[in-house]
Parts: C-alpha cells; structure tokens; sequence
C-alpha cells in the first residue's frame, strides 16, 4: 500500500466506534507504520472530546507505544474552527500533549462570543442549507488564514466540507506554514477545478481515512481515485511512499534552539 500512515481517525472518545487500541490494531493489520488519534475538538456540542477524559487518553497511547512498538502512534485532537477570528478549540498548553493539529470547520460547535455566534456560526449554518454569499466566503477564507497564522495547524481537515471559501488562497497560507491539505477519505468536499488551482500553489497534501469505526482504518479509496483521476503528483502527497513531518514538530524543533 503506498498510504504509509492514517493522521486522521476518531475513537469512542468523540464519535467513533472503536477504542484507541481497535483504531491501532486495524493500522498495524493494513500494514500501516504510523497512525494518529485525532477526537473532535472541545468545543463540538455533541461529538467533542471531553477535557476530564484527556488524562486516560494520553495515558492509553502511553501504553500502547510500548505494546505495539513495530508502530509510531500520534495523539492528535480534530480541533475545530470556531470564529472570524480563526479562533481555534485548543490552549496553549495543548501543544504538551499534541503530536499532530488537525484544524476544521463542523457544524454544530460553541463559539467565543455572542457576536461570532452571529457573524460565523450562524450564517455559515444557514449557508450551508442555502447558498453561501461571496462575502462569506471571503471571511471564512479569512478566518483560516488567521488560524493558520495563530495556531500550529499540521492538517486543514477536509477543505470546504459545511463551509465555503477560497481553497486556493488558503492553500498559499498553509504552503507558507507549512501545514498540509487533507483529501479526505469519506468525502473530498473540493471541486476538480479547486483541487487543481490548490495544486498550483506550493502546498502539500496529505491523505487521511477520518475514520469512525476500526474497519475504516487506512481505507483509502476515495482519495486515491482523485489521486488517479486527475494526475495529481505523487510526490506533492506528504504521505504517499513517504512519512510526513509535521509543521508543529519543526517549529517546536525550532523553539528549542532559540532558547
Ligand atoms: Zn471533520
Ligand atoms: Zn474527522
């Protein structure tokens, strides 16, 4: 299999099926050398992990590190994009724990205020069952742009899936951070045409399952269709034959070497 690592799968901890060790032995049995648990950010109203449960989620990777050592396992959170401001669901002292940041936006999230709750909340809800105004899309745009330049970001989870923006003007942000683009494994929420405008920028793709039950771990095949349909590069695939190292690592990387 050419996909060496699954960066993005969800356990009992948000809204997965399966444990961190069911998600860890299905990567192991479909040959995979690296797998992240990523739950749904705190501040989903229904599916967010749950700050008292984070000790007994670090604790159990802890564990299972060295029962499965022939395996590298990150453990992430799917944090989530919650304002104009590029507000994202995580403290600083998040980055502790973190091996790997995946950022998205998901319906049905708390916000930081009020007054985001209407001007980004609320229209991209109503949006997303009508039509999104270009306006919008330039403040949702916008809005990533801020987090990207805010927060860590290692992944921008499924582009445009519930919200709209300009995927290619993202896609610069995230090559200048170095954060990669993820073509989802349930559904690649992008256009061709936004696919290859996004190609011609400098950014790099990753390819993830989002997996919600053990079964769905390092499935593929969605993503890898795009990959064949429209020629997309092997190479511009952080994942593909290869291993990622993740911007969050660099910069930390980085901060010790200032101190
Ligand atoms: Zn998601
Ligand atoms: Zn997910």
């Amino acid at each position: 299999m050419p996909i060496l690592g699954d960066y993005h799968t969800h356990t009992v901890f948000s809204h997965g099926h399966g444990s961190i060790e069911d998600n860890v032995k299905a990567a192991i049995s479909g040959g995979l050398k690296e797998i992240a648990i990523t739950d749904h950010g705190f501040y989903h109203d229904f599916y967010g992990v749950r700050r008292m449960d984070l000790g007994n989620m670090i604790d159990e990777v802890k564990r299972l590190r060295s029962q499965y050592p022939q395996i590298k396992i990150y453990l992430g959170i799917e944090a989530n994009l919650v304002s104009s401001s590029g507000d994202v669901d995580i403290e600083e002292s998040d980055y502790e724990w973190l091996d790997v940041l995946i950022c998205g936006y998901h319906k049905c999230t708390s916000t930081t205020s009020i007054k985001e709750y209407c001007n980004f909340l609320l229209p991209n809800f109503v949006s997303g069952i009508t039509k999104f105004s270009a306006k919008q899309v330039v403040k949702n745009t916008d809005a990533y742009i801020k987090a990207l330049e805010r927060y860590k970001i290692d992944i921008i989870s499924h582009p445009n899936y519930g919200i709209k923006t300009d995927v290619k003007e993202i896609a610069k942000a995230a090559a200048h951070y170095g954060t990669l683009l993820e073509l989802n494994g349930k559904k690649v929420s992008m256009t061709d045409e936004e696919i290859m405008s996004v190609l011609e920028t400098n950014v790099g793709l990753i390819i993830d399952s989002d997996a919600h039950s053990p079964e769905k771990v390092g499935y593929f095949g969605v993503p890898l269709s795009y990959v064949d349909r429209l020629n997309i590069p092997k190479e511009r695939i952080a994942n593909f034959n290869k291993l990622p190292v993740f911007r969050s690592k660099n910069e930390r990387a980085d901060d010790k070497s200032k101190r």
